[in-house]
């Protein structure tokens, strides 16, 4: 047996403590072992590909067998092989020392370190107690070759036993890394990180991988259904995406990639995008934000870069000039895809638009870079049914010549020729506000996500010509009677500012601020009116879920009672005839109505509510 030939050596080191190192090496990335033995069967196979013309393609794969019983798992590839003096040179010396070089390098900031290249063979160590190397090399005649090491830095070599071209390797597991025994874990390692390697990987004889990946092709010889088939594989979705970008470039830089544009449905989903990158086909990261910018990672796909360094860092990716180039050239192309989209079918832009909204708001944010075309290209739906952008809501307003005293007030606020934008978050329960504006020539479009009072502030800021104003937050002069309104101001002031103090005794709130108007609409008997800048910050906290010190910012708004309403009326009749009691629950009654009409009465205010109600009706 080769035993009695075996050959002790010494690993010549200068950091003495690398085992340790790179055992403990982070402990969420452990899983980057299959990566770097597979990836040099891979490499190993592609040599043996170029140099041995004898050597069938069929044969030429990878080989990932485990065995529970024994706790190993063998990397069987049908490569190049080594001799003995190649495992001598590049295992014992510079597989050793690039190991050695990378723990130095980054033994301080592990964190940032993405990819983790050049860890390679001796990434096995993470995971084991003993590693051996069994290698035949294609060469004629050569003798196969044995190397063993249990992770101090001792190693054996001798003969060994392969009778066909290739390596295995064969990771006795250390008792931590039981984990890689299980068939499931090792498939997901295989398909996370060697899903497009060029050969196939065959675990408990199937192959796992993909083989290739489709953004290496020209964009011209894929087909529609290729592209299609290739994202529900990959990303294990049964829905088609909307379309996609197919990126190929060689210069300044070379990159190839598909980005997918996904059928979101539901908010979950928009989370979680997944856009990988890979280098010559080898995944390094997910989402990486110096490549491709956040926004986009809602989207599904990968990108390949086979440029970047090894032992790449995000200290390194942050200050390299390529790697914003390459950022800039996602983005352009991205906005130049939609625009043209956009202007070339509007109709179906429209209809992928509940999926495309959250990523090209978020875009327009976050990313200078593609806010100039992002405005252009964001679309509100009105409570009309259709769609405009702000341009044209702005285009509207100026031909409909509906901009009211309102909006030219602020001018003599030195905001010059600011416009109002009309939206509504809900267009159910602020109906009475809708139907107001409408009656009044006004369109108000539909903005009921969280990103959008974002976005306004955000648009409020680029564009001075405009301001957002929720139609619950103000009320325009055009909803009030014009002609009661000179009446106002002549005979009828104590009717009103009778009312007014009947509702501010009835109320009793500091908080509250009484108004009353007459108002166009006889209908509406009370009106909320929240600050605009109290609902953003009100909005804001919610969104922060700051639950500790909550302000209810939206205790303080306006009341505005409409003298024109017959309820109103009845109020003073009675006030008139001194039912005091009666007056009161009716004046609070009006103003809960108003606060359900907003979806603000909750818990014991809405069972005072509900008390109300029966005590109201047992008046009739
Ligand atoms: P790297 O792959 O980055 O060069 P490694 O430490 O992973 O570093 O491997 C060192 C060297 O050992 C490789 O460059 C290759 O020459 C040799 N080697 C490793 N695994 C194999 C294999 N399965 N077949 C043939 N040669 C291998």
């Amino acid at each position: 047996m080769a035993e009695n030939k075996m050959e002790q050596g010494k690993l010549s080191i200068h950091t003495e403590n690398i085992f340790p190192i790179i055992k403990k090496w982070l402990y969420s990335e452990h899983d980057i072992f299959s990566r770097e033995l597979i990836s040099n069967a891979i490499d190993a196979l592609n040599k043996r590909k170029i140099m041995d013309s004898d050597v069938k393609q069929e044969d030429l794969r990878v080989i990932v067998d485990i065995d529970k019983k024994n706790r190993t798992i063998k990397f069987i590839d049908y490569g190049i092989g080594m001799t003995a003096d190649e495992v001598e040179k590049y295992i014992n010396q510079i597989a050793f020392s690039s190991a050695e070089d990378f723990i130095e390098k980054y033994k301080d900031k592990q964190s940032n370190i993405i990819g983790h290249f050049g860890l390679g063979f001796y990434s096995s160590f993470m995971v084991s107690d003993k590693v051996t190397i069994d290698s035949l090399s294609y060469l004629e005649g050569a003798e196969p070759a044995f190397w063993e090491c249990d992770g101090t830095t001792n190693y054996s070599s001798g003969k060994g036993k392969r009778k066909e071209p290739g390596t295995t390797v064969t990771l006795y597991l250390n008792k931590e890394s039981n984990e890689y025994l299980d068939f499931t874990k090792m498939r997901e390692l295989i398909e996370k990180y060697s899903n497009f390697t060029p050969f196939p990987i065959e675990l408990e004889k199937k192959v796992i991988n993909q083989k290739e990946a489709l953004w290496n092709r020209k964009p011209k010889d894929v087909k529609e259904e290729e592209y299609k088939q290739f994202y529900k594989e990959v990303f294990h979705d049964y829905i088609d995406p909307m379309f996609w970008i197919h990126l190929n470039v060689d210069f300044p830089f070379n990159l190839k990639g598909i980005l997918y544009f996904p059928k979101f449905r539901n908010q979950m989903e928009m989370q979680r995008g997944e856009v990988k990158l890979y280098c010559n086909n080898v995944f390094v990261a997910d989402n990486l934000k110096e490549f491709v910018p956040e926004f986009l990672m809602t989207l599904r796909g990968g990108i390949d870069v086979p440029d970047i360094p090894l032992n790449v860092s995000r200290s390194f990716l942050q200050q390299d000039h390529n790697v914003r180039k390459i950022s800039k050239y996602i983005i352009k192309k991205v906005a130049d895809y939609l625009k043209d989209l956009y202007n070339e079918d509007r109709k179906k832009y429209e209809e992928y638009w509940e999926h495309l909204h959250h990523f090209i708001k978020f875009g327009a944010l976050t990313e200078e870079n593609f806010y100039d075309a992002a405005k252009d290209l964001i679309i509100y739906k009105t409570v009309g049914g259709e769609y405009v952008t702000l341009e044209e809501y702005k285009q509207k307003v100026k031909e409909q010549g509906t901009a009211t005293e309102a909006d030219n007030k602020d001018k003599k606020d030195n905001k010059k020729d600011q416009l109002k934008i009309y939206y509504t978050s809900d267009d159910d329960s602020q109906q009475s506000y809708i139907k107001m504006l409408k009656d009044a020539g006004k369109e108000v479009i539909i903005a009921d996500n969280v990103i959008d009072n974002h976005l306004f502030q955000h648009f409020e800021m680029k564009m001075e010509d405009v301001s957002f104003v929720r139609i619950d937050s103000e009320l325009d002069e055009s909803l009030i009677d014009a002609e009661k309104k000179e009446l106002v101001d002549q005979d009828d002031k104590t009717e009103l500012d009778h009312l007014k103090e009947t509702f501010e005794k009835a109320m009793d709130d500091k908080n509250i601020t009484v108004k009353v108007k007459r108002l166009k609409n006889k209908e509406i008997p009370t009106l909320i009116v929240f600050n605009e800048g109290m609902r953003r910050m009100q909005e804001i906290q919610s969104f922060m879920k700051n639950t500790d010190k909550e302000t209810d910012f939206l205790v303080y708004h306006d009341l505005v009672i409409n003298a024109e309403n017959p309820v109103v009326k009845k109020v003073l009749k009675l006030k008139s005839k001194g039912k005091e009691e009666e007056v009161k629950m009716i004046c609070k009654y009006l103003h809960d109505l108003s606060m359900l009409e907003q979806k603000k009465l909750s818990g014991s205010r809405f069972n005072e509510f509900v008390k109300s109600t029966h005590k109201i009706l047992s008046l009739i």
